[in-house]
């Protein structure tokens, strides 16, 4: 063995199960081993964000903690029992049940036992998610698709809703920020003229999930997660989708995703033009007035690395080149993207306004560690570049001095709070962060150094 990967960005397919926890009073019910959940929450929700499920805390989700015995004589009738008792003692909406390596090999099967429970007032679902079968993305995938297959297509059909929009593409927990994005981006599509639903967060749970099948058209927000999902429920309840390659960020991209969206959508052209101006006003005033003393300076770094996800490469990658002027050096992309979707991510990562940033490098890799190990080579004393990636890369920025913001699980020291990346003020907060990491690190203020210099000689 010639090479090994290193530094975990993405959980097991068991993370699969936070986008159930997404859901309000969506409960995940688990048939694995008794660390599988947690190893999982930490790269996408603890370390990631601080983050803990919408409706119930990661440590009250019931577990038949698969063990040694269990791999023997199977475990499907200690599982029946957990959920009859789930069902009797949690106040909630749905059951997803989900398994993991060692129930699943063992050939437990998680569909017989929801099988037993059809009759119940309370759906109770399935989706099965061994870790050997992908990551996280992967798992999130199957949860979506379960709920479509094991309860939309059972409801009665419902009349479409000509202005309503569902929005799929970001992954909740994974994405760091996706409570602050489905926020903010809320309000936008609402101000220009649509009705959203979105599934995950705070007050939307299963009414929301099944206003699904009524949507006029899916919207899909990212490089690639989700595209299938889109096609499945377009294959399904024959919904359009109107697929945008990122979630915006900053004002270039914003108006453009607005633009193409009010044509596909035929919203009112004039509004959409007014929400822009209104937006952009509002958005360049703050530059003004704050962050944009710290981003034209000769101190600056002018060019950056990425070693992210690939939603957070393109986002960022579009909105530094575009609105900033800034030139990529290398972006790394470590979410394991399937082969079929990489050229479209290479495309939209070089569908930039700048000739001189389209020579970069892009690497699709498994290896967390692998931008920090080239970079390494390079001699940053004098020549900064800014780095953006994941808490792994956050100590080689600081020895290095580069300034640094998280993009990407695992976050680390990051409360997600209402923080979004979406749209104006996404970008602000964005800003935010970058300029408070490059005033530290490479101007200064001056007050820091003062202090320090300052303290008595025994401190
Ligand atoms: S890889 Fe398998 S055993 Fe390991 S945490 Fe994931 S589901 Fe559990």
């Amino acid at each position: 063995m010639i090479s090994c990967s290193e530094q975990q960005r993405t959980a097991c397919s068991i993370g699969g199960a936070y986008t159930a926890l997404a859901i309000e009073k969506v409960l995940p019910v688990l048939h694995a081993g008794p660390g599988c959940i947690q190893n999982a929450g930490a790269v996408i929700a603890n370390l990631n964000g601080a983050q803990r499920g919408v409706s119930y805390v990661n440590s009250i989700i019931p577990s038949t903690n698969f063990c040694d015995k269990d791999v023997v004589f199977g475990a499907s009738g200690r599982l029946h029992k957990l959920v009859q008792k789930s069902l009797e003692y949690y106040k909630t909406d749905m059951l997803m049940l989900v398994d993991g390596c060692s129930s699943e090999i063992v050939g437990d099967d998680i569909e017989e036992v929801a099988s037993d429970f059809a009759d119940s007032p309370i759906p109770v679902l399935w989706a099965k998610l061994p870790g050997f079968k992908g990551n996280n993305i992967w798992g999130h995938s199957q949860v979506l698709n379960s709920i479509a297959d094991q309860y939309l297509k059972k409801l009665p059909k419902r009349e479409i809703n000509p202005k309503q929009v569902n929005v799929f593409g970001i992954v909740p927990y994974y994405d760091t920020f996706w409570m602050g994005d489905m926020e903010e981006l809320e309000k936008t599509l609402t101000a220009i003229g649509l009705e959203p639903n979105i599934i995950y967060g705070r007050g939307k749970g299963i009414e929301a999930v099944k206003k699904i099948p009524q949507g006029a058209f899916n919207l899909v927000l990212s490089p690639w997660t989700d595209l299938e999902f889109a096609g499945h429920l377009q294959d399904i309840f024959g919904t359009p989708f109107f697929h945008y390659p990122c979630l915006p960020v900053g004002p270039t991209e914003t108006a453009k995703f607005i633009r193409e969206l009010a044509e596909f959508a035929n919203l009112d052209r004039i509004n959409a033009e007014a929400y822009i101006r209104r937006e952009e006003e509002r958005y360049y005033f703050y530059i003004f007035n704050s962050v944009g003393q710290f981003l034209g300076g000769p101190q600056t770094p002018k060019r950056f690395y990425i070693n992210s996800s690939a939603a957070a490469a393109v986002s960022l990658t579009r909105f530094l080149v575009n609105d900033y002027g800034k030139t990529p050096v290398k972006v790394y992309i470590t979410d394991d993207v399937p082969p079929a979707y990489q050229e479209g991510i290479i495309r939209s990562l070089r569908d930039i306004n700048s000739g001189d940033a389209e020579d970069f490098d892009i690497v699709f890799t498994n290896d967390g560690g692998l931008c920090v190990t080239e970079m390494e080579k390079e001699a940053f004393k004098y020549r900064k570049v800014s780095f953006f990636g994941t808490c792994w890369d956050q100590l080689f920025a600081n020895n290095h001095g580069l300034p640094f913001v998280a993009v990407s699980a695992p976050s680390g020291d990051v409360i997600s709070c209402t923080a979004s990346r979406f749209g104006y003020n996404g970008a602000l907060s964005f800003l935010r962060d970058m300029c408070r990491d490059m005033s530290q690190k490479v101007l200064g203020s001056g007050i820091v150094a003062k202090l320090v210099e300052e303290q008595p000689a025994d401190h």
